[in-house]
């Protein structure tokens, strides 16, 4: 999943992102609110955490401004204490959810999972598709019932082929959702990380090949019959 994360204090902004790093989240900074609003509108992210006061445009605006523009990716506010108007304000404007400045990496990693549950009500903790599931909370991947160890790479590919089970994504999809927009992927390194994932999944044991690729189009991931 790639996040962006909008917060012109250097120090916060690089403990969320490595943070989130370390939880195999894909992160993109940005330090001003106008950068912050061009990424938000031409990238396409999972998930926002935008701080409210902001150089260039604040967060308020930035969330007006994209909900405009019928973006509407779950936006995580944060916001300074005793700024409870501006709070009200910032969730009005169209933002999902609010965080109060001091806060814990475990809050901001809670809310953050709650709001990439949001669209797809479906999708609990734990996702499936025939024998293999992804516990999201553990990061535990299992076929049958045996543990798969899987790198954060690994992980975030396969997480993102599972939350879009039976549905065919291509290579551009999975680079904008698995790496960073720092990263220079080439489509070449997708295939890599997709036979990697296909010597742990799928060629550890008798079961049926769940990902698959779709020649010209990408790699989905679906169960027998599925
Ligand atoms: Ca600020």
């Amino acid at each position: 999943m790639r996040i962006l994360v909008v917060e012109d204090e250097h120090k916060i902004a690089n403990s969320i992102k490595k943070g989130l790093e370390l939880e195999n989240f894909a992160v993109d900074v940005l330090y001003d609110g106008s950068e912050g609003f061009d990424f938000a509108s031409s990238e396409d992210y999972d998930a926002i955490i935008l701080d409210l006061m902001l150089p260039g445009i604040d967060g308020v605006t930035i969330t007006r401004l994209l909900r405009q523009k019928n973006i509407h990716t779950p936006i995580l506010m944060l916001t300074a204490k005793g700024q409870v108007e501006d709070r009200v304000t910032g969730l009005d404007s169209g933002a999902d959810d609010y965080l109060t400045k001091p806060f814990s990496f475990n809050e901001l990693l809670a809310r953050l999972r709650a709001l990439l549950r949001r669209p797809k009500k479906a999708d609990g903790r734990i996702l499936k598709v025939g024998d293999l599931t992804l516990d999201t909370v553990t990061y535990e991947v299992k076929r049958e019932d045996k543990i798969i160890k899987l790198s954060g790479r690994e992980y975030a590919l396969l997480e993102y082929l599972m939350r879009h089970r039976s549905q065919v994504v291509t290579k551009e999809q999975i680079i904008s959702h698995v790496w960073n927009y720092d990263a220079d992927i080439l489509p070449n390194t997708v295939e890599v990380f997709i036979g990697y994932l296909r010597n742990k999944i799928d060629r550890v044991n008798d079961g049926p090949h769940l990902i698959k690729t779709v020649r010209g189009f990408g790699y989905k991931i679906t169960g027998e019959g599925e």
